[in-house]
Parts: structure tokens; C-alpha cells; sequence
């Protein structure tokens, strides 16, 4: 980067327009890091922008968007004593307050105030980006850039909720929606003991979920995923369920098909 003066980074126009373009290098400020990009996801949320109009993009058009990256710090900013150059990195998504008891406790997207990187300028889909150092982490060696990209998002968000939900090799779990979300659910609940039933409609989502170890899967276009569930735990319900789709029917039948 020393000898370069510009970098390259992926902008949003609305209506399914995107652009590389190039944008000037700058020093990182107090409490920012300059970050190497090595890996960035797509989240859902970006394919949502990417069909937005201009005018629906509003803050996000024209800038740098992404929320998912990893890389290697290049340069720190004054005040920040937790990074070095060389550093790798993954990035937690969310600015927020700093100070109420959300942000304190780690939770910014919990804050009334909180704002997607991206949206606040510190997009990560570009060959460069400045951070704020408080929202980066320290990614391990043993795990991979592309690892680091989903810990940042969709793994972290899962991660939250089965957290909560404390699946244990004595529990039966049924995940709805088997969109990378709810294949991570499966990963993570898998790993934590559970065994797992899958919902979904889409039949190549619920092989996937299969390859992925799940006991058992129920296209819900074909079957009642009630009365399915039923018939796999002798007319008991599950101990647990975790709701990704977003259908309303999936989230009363999240609630209905728990034991009581
Ligand atoms: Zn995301
Ligand atoms: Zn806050």
C-alpha cells in the first residue's frame, strides 16, 4: 500500500447495479486500524441492498459496503495498543454507543444506536479498509480468512441465539429455514450435541442440511412440520427450536412444536 495511493473497493448503485471503484488511501485516525482485506462474505442483507433503488440505498449508495471481512492489519491508528501490523483480524459488524449496557456487555447490535459498518463507512468488500479497532477481533491461526468471514456475521449470529438456547446431547432441536443461517445452526447445534431436525421448502437447502448431519429432514411444501416432528418424538414436541426464515407460519410453528 505505501507506494499506492488509491484502492479498489465494490459500491452499490441501486437496482442491481454494482461497481469497483477507486477510492483514496488514508491514514487511519485515533482508535482506527488499516486493514489488509483477505476474505469478505455476502451476507442476505447485502443481496438486499444490491435489489434496493438509489433511493431506498439512501446512506449506503455509493460507498463501500460489506460487513463480513477479514484480513491482516497494516497500519494502527494513534491510541490503539491491542493491534499490531500483521495482526490477522475478523471484524464484529455492528458500531454502536460504546457505553450503555448492550455495547459495555459486547451485544452493540442490541444498541438503540447501533449502525452496520458499512453504512457508517467502514465497508469491508475493497482491497483496504479502516476499522474502528474496538469492533475487531484476533482471529486464530488455526482458523482461515474465509473462516473469519463467518464468524463475523452468520456464525456469531447463530452462535447468540443457540447460546441462549443451551442445546445439549439430551436435546432434540428443530431448526426452520436452511439458508446459511439455519445450515449454521446446524453446524453449531451439531457440535454442541444436539440432534437435529430441518425445515425448509427448498429441496437442494434441505439436502445440504443433510450433508451437513442433520437426523432428519422435512420439506414443509409436502408435509405439516408439526405433525411431522410428532410422529419423530412419539407425539412429544422438541425440546428446542430456533426460527431462521423468517415465515410467519414457521415461527407459530416454532412455538407450537415445543414440549411442554
Ligand atoms: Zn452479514
Ligand atoms: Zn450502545
Amino acid at each position: 500500500m505505501t507506494n499506492k495511493q488509491k484502492y479498489k473497493g465494490l459500491v452499490l448503485l441501486g437496482d442491481r447495479h454494482a461497481e469497483v471503484r477507486e477510492f483514496p488511501y488514508s491514514e487511519p485516525k485515533t482508535g482506527e486500524i488499516l486493514i489488509q482485506m483477505k476474505a469478505a462474505g455476502i451476507c442476505g442483507s447485502d443481496l438486499h441492498f444490491y435489489r434496493n433503488t438509489p433511493e431506498e440505498l439512501g446512506i449506503r449508495r455509493a460507498v463501500v459496503i460489506g460487513h463480513e471481512p477479514s484480513g491482516i492489519v497494516e497500519k494502527v491508528g494513534p491510541g490503539v495498543s491491542i493491534f499490531r501490523p500483521g495482526d490477522r483480524i475478523a471484524v464484529n459488524h455492528t458500531l454502536g454507543c460504546n457505553h450503555c449496557e448492550y455495547c459495555l456487555a459486547g451485544e452493540t447490535a442490541l444498541c438503540s444506536e447501533n449502525v452496520g459498518i458499512a453504512a457508517a463507512g467502514f465497508g469491508g468488500d475493497a482491497e483496504y479498509a479502516l476499522m474502528p479497532a474496538n469492533t475487531c477481533f484476533h482471529l486464530p491461526q488455526e482458523l482461515s480468512f474465509i473462516e473469519g468471514t463467518f464468524i463475523a456475521c452468520t456464525g456469531a449470529t447463530v452462535y447468540n441465539a443457540l447460546r441462549k438456547l443451551k442445546p445439549s446431547g439430551r436435546d432434540k432441536l428443530v431448526v426452520f429455514g436452511l439458508g446459511p443461517v439455519g445450515l449454521s445452526a446446524v453446524l453449531v447445534g451439531k457440535a454442541l450435541g444436539a440432534t437435529i431436525f430441518g425445515v425448509d421448502v427448498i429441496p437442494e437447502r434441505l439436502e445440504m442440511a443433510k450433508m451437513l448431519g442433520v437426523s432428519e429432514v422435512i420439506n414443509a411444501s409436502e408435509t405439516n412440520p408439526i405433525e411431522a416432528v410428532q410422529s419423530l418424538t412419539e407425539g412429544k414436541g422438541v425440546e428446542l427450536a430456533l426460527e431462521t426464515s423468517g415465515s410467519p407460519v414457521a415461527q407459530s410453528d416454532a412455538v407450537d412444536i415445543l414440549r411442554p
